[in-house]
């Protein structure tokens, strides 16, 4: 039996759509490799995810933001970034302004599980769990879609949200531009005596960079990013050095400091798709945009994906269009591609820039931040797009 539509896997951007799509009386089907106990109750993964004002008002708008519980949101009131042994800080603070936070960080895991509670119930969805897609290929009216275990679904609309590394995508002979930084991320939670005052810091330090976001008063989010082969040797110290370590680049600021969590390690890959769409086809999340977490961008960008794209689909069914067209789908990838290739692009330009140990980067970042502090148009311009709340309006990031 053909399905309206199939989305393959079942991470926050899928999950997104998936709550969008909870009223348009289409019967879609999830196919997730994963088992369902790790969506019922998903374990920490390490990552703490800064949401702007956008995300927050396109998860009030499908009632998720409300299930959050309290204690599991932290805003962010300011956010200082430091370069290198420089004393000198750009710093953004939201009390001096007219909002309530730069932004909110919640917990990968957290989100998760709220999108699976709210979606699970949903009597337009059915949830297909140990379903890994191994090959789709086209049909008359849309794809075939098989599995591991021998089974196939046919369906008029598929939606791959399989990751970055989106097998669907290059299946479907849509290409991508792909950046292996060749650098990895170590995530961690760690207890520190001093409040952090609700403060992120970035810290761009010579050779690693370091970012701490805040949760609870004596509890932040540390974020190492290193080359692979420094990042190896970090995850390799015993707790007490690498408590050392992030103290030091840290210039205690945040007072002795000790490991709340395991370490985690993410390798840095950012992809930008060079197209979204093809007829029957969408590609949502990190499978149409990966983003380098530096600027805190990658979730933020998949719910805004989802939101597009469940909309265009909306209307379409609405107006009695066939919502798979590739007229239709265009909708979607016209209003997402565009400025997400400037912020993929701009942000690796950024990544550079702080990453570069050679004297005229130094020196050009330092120029960068000493602009960015003085001309307040500059500051202003970062702090507006920090808190639009205009869905599919992006901010430029957290830092
Ligand atoms: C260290 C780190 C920090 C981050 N911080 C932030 C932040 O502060 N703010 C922010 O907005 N973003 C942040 N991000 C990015 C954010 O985590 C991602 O953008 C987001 O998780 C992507 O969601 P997704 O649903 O697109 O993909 P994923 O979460 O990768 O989910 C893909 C799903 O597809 C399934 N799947 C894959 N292949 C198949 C297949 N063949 N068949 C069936 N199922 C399949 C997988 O099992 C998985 O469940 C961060 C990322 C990292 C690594």
């Amino acid at each position: 039996m053909q399905k309206d539509i199939i989305v393959v896997g079942a991470g926050p951007a899928s999950l997104s759509f998936l709550r969008s799509m909870r009223n348009c009386g289409l019967a879609i089907t999830v196919l997730e490799q994963a088992p369902e106990t790790s969506m019922a109750d998903p374990a920490y993964d390490g990552r703490d995810i800064a949401l702007t004002h956008a995300s927050r008002e396109l998860l009030r708008e499908l009632d998720v933001w409300p299930c959050f519980d309290q204690d599991d949101i932290s805003p962010i009131a300011k956010a200082c970034v430091v370069d290198g042994d420089s004393p000198y800080t750009l710093e953004f603070d939201s009390q001096k302004k007219s909002f309530d936070a730069l932004g909110f960080i919640i917990s990968n895991h957290i989100i998760r599980r709220t999108l699976y509670q709210l979606t699970r119930k949903q009597s337009n969805l059915s949830f297909e769990f140990n379903a890994s897609v191994t090959s789709i290929t086209t049909t008359d009216e849309g794809y075939n879609v098989s599995l591991d275990d021998g089974r196939s679904f046919d369906t008029r609309l598929l939606v791959a949200a399989d990751s970055r590394f989106s097998k669907i995508r290059s299946q479907a002979g849509i290409s991508a531009d792909i950046n292996d930084f060749a650098r990895t991320a170590i995530v961690v939670r760690m207890n520190h005596r001093e409040n952090h005052q609700r403060t992120a810091f970035e810290c761009f330090q010579y050779g690693h960079t370091l970012a701490v976001l805040p949760l609870a008063s004596d509890l932040c989010s540390v974020v190492v990013t290193a080359d692979s082969d420094k990042a190896n040797r970090l995850l390799k110290l015993d707790d007490e050095a690498f408590v050392d370590f992030v103290s030091q680049n840290l210039d205690q600021r945040l007072g002795s400091m000790s490991l709340a969590s395991r370490r985690f390690s993410y390798p840095l890959v950012g992809v930008h798709a060079r197209q979204f769409v093809k007829p029957h086809f969408a590609l949502i999340g990190d499978a149409a945009v990966g983003m380098h977490p530096v600027t805190a961008h990658g979730f933020n960008l998949g719910l805004s994906s989802a939101h597009l794209l469940a909309r265009q689909i909306i209307d379409a069914t609405n107006n009695d269009q066939d919502y798979s067209s590739e007229a239709v789908l265009k909708g979607y990838q016209n209003r997402h591609i565009m400025e997400t290739r400037v912020m993929y692009y701009g942000t690796n330009g950024v990544v550079k820039l702080f990453t570069d140990e050679h004297l005229p980067a130094k020196l050009a970042r330092k120029i960068v931040l000493r602009l960015s502090n003085l001309l307040p148009p500059v500051k202003w311009a970062i702090e507006k797009k920090l808190t639009e709340i205009k869905p599919g309006h992006h901010s430029p990031g957290l830092f």
